[in-house]
């Protein structure tokens, strides 16, 4: 069976699999690479993606290395209108859509309601002048599929299913019980951790046993699993676990990482035990957990209520270690502080002024860059006034003689020093590019995409018996 681009994405992008167009840096979108079979859409070129960055046909982000920038294409849209009458006609009789459809339609959002549903010869015009844009063609990972997904619940966010999944264990080869699996970010992120290719003679084969109660997550899960190769390695079942527990077709998964996601994880937790709760003796009770290993369990819940009523569970069914923890996870924004808010002697270790005649050089210099910088905005800005022969200064007294703006003006002073500007490179007398000029600042971004939950994890030890005392007994070192 092909092997899911999450876990093995090769050197280059695949026709018919996922892929992930970053637009911009927290842009990002999933896509279903199409062959350019000419029937996608009208386009002559196939299915394209149009974004505000300009139109990327299929046929050019197809093959190329991953993290490749793609330029935009000019694209025929002749046939455009006609065909998104089609398509909406289509899913209109099935009554749904294949995901490649509403990943294009997501796509079409992208640009603006008249590039897309106009097919006026004046839209076609804007798309085909609009080729300077680019993007960046990223593989599938569960960290942009987790920033990518299409949301139908809150979902676990990468800086807390890294910390859970390291903390529960989960590696190569595990065996990982999930529930629910509601969106599926924390399911793609543990299926990678106990994915084990081919294993070995005698190797168990990593494994998600994920269960979700909700009958249309169900099915819309079931569907991206399949779609991304990953319906072998994660094995979905619609239940509820309060009640159903956690066999498969009354036989143990035989897990020994878990992770509940549940409003109220205490009511599972009996059915997570090695023995029948009520009746240690049962014999015919089947655990779902591995008998050979400890079990490591997280809860991720929003409320220290549930907290509580999780820990208190945990206590009586005989978990141990048990501890809670909060991922305050905190994104930072570095800048530099723009050029000439920064003359103080404090200029940082490779730049300082040492006395005041460094200064005061410093600040000429920069006056300099600043009436060169002025004089060049205001050629262009006279430029447009339509007087392009006269010289600069001739210039300036003619618009003090009109009464306009006596100097340069505010606007003028403003140097744009974004990194990315042309002035950025250019080196000031001093030999220091201007993108280095100006102090780093760091701001603590006021956005934090996390969704804050405590998280309780425990652990539950093998049951230890005459046989594994024996075996530790006979073993030269003690087996723990
Ligand atoms: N961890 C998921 C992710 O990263 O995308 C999000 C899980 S979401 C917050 C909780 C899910 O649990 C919901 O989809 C809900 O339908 C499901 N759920 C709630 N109670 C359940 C139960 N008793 N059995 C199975 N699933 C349940």
């Amino acid at each position: 069976p092909k092997i899911s681009p999450f876990l093995e994405p090769g050197k280059t992008t695949q026709v018919e699999s996922l892929a992930i167009l970053q637009l911009s840096r927290d842009n990002l979108q999933p896509v279903y690479l199409k062959a350019p079979s000419g029937k996608h859409d009208g386009y002559a070129e196939g299915a394209v993606v149009n974004t505000r960055y300009g139109s990327f046909p299929h046929s050019t982000m197809i093959g190329v290395p991953w993290g490749s920038q793609i330029r935009a294409s000019k694209v025929d849209t002749g046939s455009r209108g006609r065909n998104n009458k089609r398509k909406r006609n289509k899913s209109d009789d099935d009554g749904k859509e294949d995901s490649a459809t509403v990943a294009e339609e997501k796509t079409e959002q992208e640009s603006t309601p008249a590039e897309v549903n106009d097919d006026s010869a004046a839209v076609a015009k804007k798309i085909v002048a609009d080729v300077s844009g680019f993007i960046h063609i990223l593989p599938p990972t569960p960290e942009v599929w987790t920033s990518s997904l299409p949301h139908r619940t809150q979902v676990v966010y990468t800086p807390d299913y890294s910390y859970v999944l390291h903390r529960i264990r989960a590696r190569p080869g595990s065996v990982l019980i999930e529930a629910g699996a509601g969106s599926g970010s924390f399911s793609h992120a543990s299926v990678r951790a106990v994915y084990n290719g081919y294993p070995s003679e005698g190797e168990r084969k990593g494994k998600v046993y994920s269960f979700e109660f909700h009958e249309q997550r169900f099915h819309k899960m079931n569907q991206e699993l399949k779609e991304h190769n990953l319906n072998s390695l994660v094995h979905l079942t619609h239940r509820d676990v309060y009640n159903g527990g956690f066999l498969i077709d009354g036989k143990s998964p035989e897990a020994e990482a878990i992770f509940l996601d549940l409003p109220a994880p205490w009511e599972a937790l009996h059915h997570l035990s090695r023995r029948n709760p009520k009746n240690p003796e049962d014999k015919e009770w089947v655990s779902p957990l591995n008998p050979k290993k400890s079990a490591h369990i997280c809860t991720f819940s929003p409320c220290i209520e549930q907290v509580t009523k999780t820990v208190s569970a945990m206590r009586r069914l005989g978990w141990v270690d048990i501890d809670m923890v909060e991922i305050a996870n905190r994104k930072y924004h570095t800048s530099r502080e723009r050029v000439g808010l920064n003359l103080s002697m404090d200029r940082g270790v490779n730049n300082s002024a040492r006395d005041v005649d460094e200064a005061l050089s410093r600040l000429t210099e920069i006056e300099a860059r600043f009436r060169e910088h002025a004089a060049r905005s205001k050629e262009s800005d006279d430029e447009v006034d339509g007087d392009e022969d006269d010289g600069l200064i001739k210039r300036r007294e003619k618009k003090e003689q009109k009464g306009g703006r006596k100097r340069g003006g505010e606007k003028k002073v403003k140097i744009d020093h974004k990194p990315d500007s042309p002035e950025s490179f250019e080196a000031l007398p001093s030999g220091v590019p201007m993108w280095m000029e100006g102090r780093l600042i760091t701001r603590g971004e006021p956005e934090i995409k996390t969704h804050t939950s405590y998280l309780v994890f425990a652990t539950l030890p093998i049951e230890w018996t005459e046989e594994n005392e024996a075996a530790a007994a006979a073993a030269r070192h003690p087996v723990i």
